[in-house]
């Protein structure tokens, strides 16, 4: 295969709750490893759902015309502004295949989405990943410095996965501003939805309406939308030429006809979307009480998890949960080793969670 191929890291999908009553003879799993809602869908989708059964022998519409004119209507944008994906995961390795050549540079963050690294290096890109500080934040002035190198793409997600942590709308104007002309700016927002809440968390898209150079922001309805299964997320784009060159690159049927009915009718139901945020965040605060009273770091986080600092080797906590039927991630890269990302469940399955924990690393 290509070089640049044979040396990619593998991406961490994680352990799937089948795979975990397979692998270890358990019947209930507590799965937090993988960012979902627990609270799934909307009744709307589920509603829709056989009158769909009835539609399979059907292709689905190949430009998801109707989910992507709901999206434009939602967001305020152009229809041919919008451009959706089988997961965002999809977008970003298009954004890789139709804008990186071989040593093109491209800034990101590290610990970061593994994908944000693995698509530009599948490119053969090369990744200055910039680490995060002490504190688990961005750290602002190693960003900017990395950006005043010529610069091709500037990707990470805001909030950040898996550190968990917020730019502001100053850092990010700063940010954006420094980068060269030509810089492509992908801004991941996967968990913009629980973010959304603070008035701190800056609109990405406002600040980059500014600017006259090409940019993408990055969404999903993998989490505070509840549909992970069904594989759709979508990208708002600076312009109609930018979406036509992700189309140029995108397999033609690339998102399923369920996928995209579900997500229309996601859409529709924003009371239950952020219903299940506010439970979430809410379960959230207390989860991150009972981690620090545990004596664990816990970063500031403004997603549907928290990244936390422990006393043990990841790996090795890892296994010690899952022999119990817990799944979380544990992080592997240099200088993170003992870091476990945990997603927040539903407040028995945290419960679960945090007593073995507790047993585990007290
Ligand atoms: N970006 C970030 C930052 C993520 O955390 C994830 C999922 N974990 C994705 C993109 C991909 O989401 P999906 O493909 O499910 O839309």
């Amino acid at each position: 295969c290509r070089p640049e191929v044979s040396g990619l890291p593998r991406y961490n999908s994680g352990l799937s709750e089948e795979e975990v009553q397979r692998r270890y003879g358990l019947k209930n799993i507590v799965k937090l490893g993988s960012n979902e809602n627990p609270y799934g869908p909307s009744d709307l989708v589920k509603s829709g759902w056989d009158v769909l059964m009835g539609r399979l022998g059907r292709y689905p519409d190949a430009g998801a015309a109707t989910l992507r004119s709901d999206i434009a209507k939602t967001c305020g944008i152009a229809h041919d502004r919008v451009l959706v994906g089988n997961g965002s995961e999809q977008i970003i390795r298009m954004i890789a295949e139709a804008y990186l050549s071989p040593r093109d540079r491209v800034v990101t963050v590290r610990p970061a989405f593994g994908l944000h690294e693995i698509c530009p290096r599948m490119m053969g890109a090369v990744v200055d990943a910039v680490p995060i500080t002490a504190e688990a934040t961005f750290d602002y002035a190693a960003m900017l410095a990395a950006v005043h190198q010529p610069t091709k793409l500037l990707m990470f997600a805001n909030p950040s996965n898996p550190v968990g942590c917020m730019m502001t709308g100053e850092a990010l104007r700063a940010l954006i501003e420094a980068c060269p002309p030509d810089t492509l700016i992908v801004v991941d927002e996967a968990y913009r939805e629980y973010a959304e809440q603070d008035p701190d968390y800056p609109d990405a898209r406002a600040i980059l309406e500014k600017q006259a150079r090409p940019w993408i922001i990055l969404r999903t309805f993998s989490k505070a939308y509840g549909l992970a299964a069904l594989r759709i997320g979508y990208a708002l784009t600076s312009s109609a030429d930018v979406t036509a060159t992700l189309d140029s690159v995108r397999d033609p049927f690339n998102t399923n006809m369920p996928a995209q009915v579900a997500a229309c009718a996601a859409l529709a139901d924003t009371a239950y979307m952020q219903d299940c945020v506010s439970k979430t965040v809410a379960e959230r605060e207390r989860v991150v009480q009972l981690l620090v009273t545990q004596g664990l770091f816990v970063a500031p986080t403004w997603t549907n998890f928290v990244f936390v600092r422990t006393p043990m080797l990841a790996d090795k906590l890892s296994t010690a949960l899952l022999e119990r039927g817990i799944i979380i991630k544990p992080w592997k890269e240099a200088g993170f080793e003992n870091w476990i990302r945990i997603s927040i469940g539903l407040p028995e399955e945290n419960n679960i969670m945090l007593r073995a924990l507790a047993d585990l690393v007290l």
